[in-house]
């Protein structure tokens, strides 16, 4: 914050801190932003991200770029939160919601310099977003085909990743969403219950998904079956070993009579383990810790394959797909416990043993994500779960809205109708909110090479022309031209669209509101004042 270098009365210290504040606030927003909406849509730009440690990252994601940038300013701070709450609720739309805060700031900014105290724009700015989402749920459609869900799907990806990777990801993603569409859980579930297992070599459009599980380990005998057609598995959250007998013990061993008898008792109680899950029928045993040696004779004379050193969601996959449950040791172990795989399988990749475990219970997948090197699984993995992210969410909310700028144009016209409907100042704040949204095509534009201006304005009265359905044109990034999104398969969903308008205006009135607290001291009507630029550098 600039101090005021005059001697001047303490109600206009705080008024001037206010506007300096406000104005580094918004550079600040402006400076994250213009680092960012290059990546804009299907023709934005790579960013190669270099860490400090020399390794690189190239990415065409806003807010894989934020997230890896090490930024300190609060206001970039919170323009970067709030392009991770919309990564995280939405999966798609980050871009969108930075470039779309920092203009709303610099609107506001303007309006501010113009007289319009900021508390006059947060009240304009929410009666707008308000009124933006009931228009959103009036525009926005059910998808009428597969094909179109589909095409919503690959809007996500549109210059991620090559055009023939994008459909093969939507694909897999629409597939596995298809697959989850009934299991109940929170926001995570579709990351929690598909695993994604990067496997070297290949082509990235090798990646599949498999309704199984599959992990890069081998079995612990090499001596026991290397598949099998099915049959019972039981899931331990623990180990088969003898170890706690001999921490037990440890005290009482004197002579050699005592250890030999311990020694017998450890090997009698793994026997009762492995004879206990014979009984049970189990003929695959998944253990999350260690296996002591001792055991291997008795398990592969019961006819059991076991693995060890499971990792914990691989552990809750295998036992969500089996219909097992885990328990902690093998003496708890119940029948109702014991679930059910219908085959298994290893195989060799790049040097790498994978198992795979197949169940009838479903609820868990894994993909696996193929590339030439770590760089592009990645990127793969990345444009997956963006892919995986949007399908998921589209099988619960299926309604979608036109992409290519169309939405915004839309609804910067709307409000510019329904401006004059409210009383006073706020007018000029839902204006400034109609031209913020512009924002979007505009920018779409700019990365398209062609002219913002005149693209926008065309964008309108393209949008004007056609009374029965001109609010689903939009821009073709890849042509110039305008067309109706629902033909060209340029579809955003309306949970994407809602949430990040949604998230730009919240950020954006937390950071005019910081500025408001400090500008409490004037009178709101005061009209602008005359040092600003002394205060801006
Ligand atoms: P974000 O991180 O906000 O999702 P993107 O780089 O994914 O940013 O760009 C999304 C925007 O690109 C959306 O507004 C979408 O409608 C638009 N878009 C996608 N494909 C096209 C296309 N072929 N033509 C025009 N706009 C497109
Ligand atoms: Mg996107």
């Amino acid at each position: 914050m600039v101090q005021p270098e005059h001697d001047i009365a303490l109600q206009d210290t705080d008024r001037l801190q206010g506007r300096a504040a406000l104005v580094n606030n918004v550079k600040a927003a402006v400076a994250l932003a213009g680092a960012v909406r290059s990546t804009l849509g299907p023709r934005g730009l790579d960013k190669m991200l270099v860490d400090s440690d020399g390794s690189s990252l190239v990415t065409n994601d806003g807010v894989t770029v934020l997230e890896t940038a090490q930024i300190e300013h609060p206001t970039a701070r919170l323009l970067i939160a709030a392009s991770a709450s919309q990564d995280k609720v939405a999966r798609d739309g980050t871009t969108t919601t930075v470039v779309l805060t920092a203009e709303l700031l610099q609107n506001a900014l303007e309006m501010v310099r113009s007289g319009i105290h900021p508390s006059i724009v947060i009240n304009g700015y929410g009666i707008a977003h308000d009124e933006c989402l009931s228009e959103l749920e009036g525009l926005s459609r059910v998808p009428s085909s597969q094909e179109e869900i589909r095409s919503v799907v690959s809007t996500s990806l549109a210059g991620k990743i090559g055009e023939s990777l994008a459909g093969h990801l939507t694909g897999l993603a629409t597939e596995a969403a298809e697959l989850l569409s009934d299991e109940e859980g929170g926001d995570d579930l579709e990351r929690l219950r598909v695993k994604r297992l990067p496997i070297s070599g290949g082509s990235s459009t090798d990646t599949e998904l498999v309704n199984g599980l599959v992990v890069a380990k081998t079995r612990f005998d090499r001596v026991t079956p290397s598949s099998s057609d099915g049959g019972r598995v039981a899931v331990i959250d623990g180990g088969l070993e003898g170890s706690k007998l001999e921490i037990d013990a440890e005290i009482e061993i004197r002579t050699a009579g005592v250890l030999q008898g311990f020694h017998k008792r450890v090997t009698e109680n793994l026997q009762n383990q492995v004879d206990h899950l014979s009984s049970l029928g189990v003929d695959l045993l998944i253990v999350r810790d260690g296996i002591s040696d001792e055991a291997v004779s008795m398990l592969r004379g019961a006819g059991i394959t076991a693995y060890r050193r499971f990792e914990r969601n691989d552990m809750e996959m295998a036992s969500r797909i089996t219909g097992s449950q885990i328990v902690r040791d093998v003496e708890s172990l119940g029948d109702g416990d014991v679930g059910s795989y219908s085959s298994r399988s290893e195989t060799v990749t790049a040097g790498v043993t994978y198992t795979r475990i197949d169940g009838g219970e479903g609820g868990a997948m894994t993909v696996l994500i193929r590339g030439s090197s770590p760089q592009i699984r990645e990127e793969c993995e990345r444009a997956f779960d963006d892919a995986l992210g949007v399908a998921f969410r589209l099988t619960r909310d299926s309604r979608m809205l036109p992409g290519g700028g169309a939405t915004q144009t839309h609804l910067a016209r709307h409000l510019r109708t329904f401006a004059p409907t409210n009383k006073g100042r706020e007018q000029i704040a839902i204006e400034g909110y109609a031209a913020a949204l512009e924002v979007i095509p505009r920018t779409l534009a700019e990365n398209a090479g062609l002219s913002p201006i005149d693209e926008v304005l065309e964008l309108s009265a393209s949008q004007i022309s056609d009374s029965k359905n001109g609010s689903w044109i939009g821009l073709n990034a890849w042509t110039g031209e305008k067309a109706h999104m629902d033909d060209l398969g340029v579809l955003d969903p309306l949970f994407v669209v809602s949430n990040s308008i949604s998230g730009a205006t919240e950020a954006t009135i937390s950071v005019l509101r910081i500025n408001d607290v400090l500008w409490a001291k004037q009178d709101p009507m005061t009209p602008d004042w005359k040092d600003e630029e002394d205060q801006e550098d």
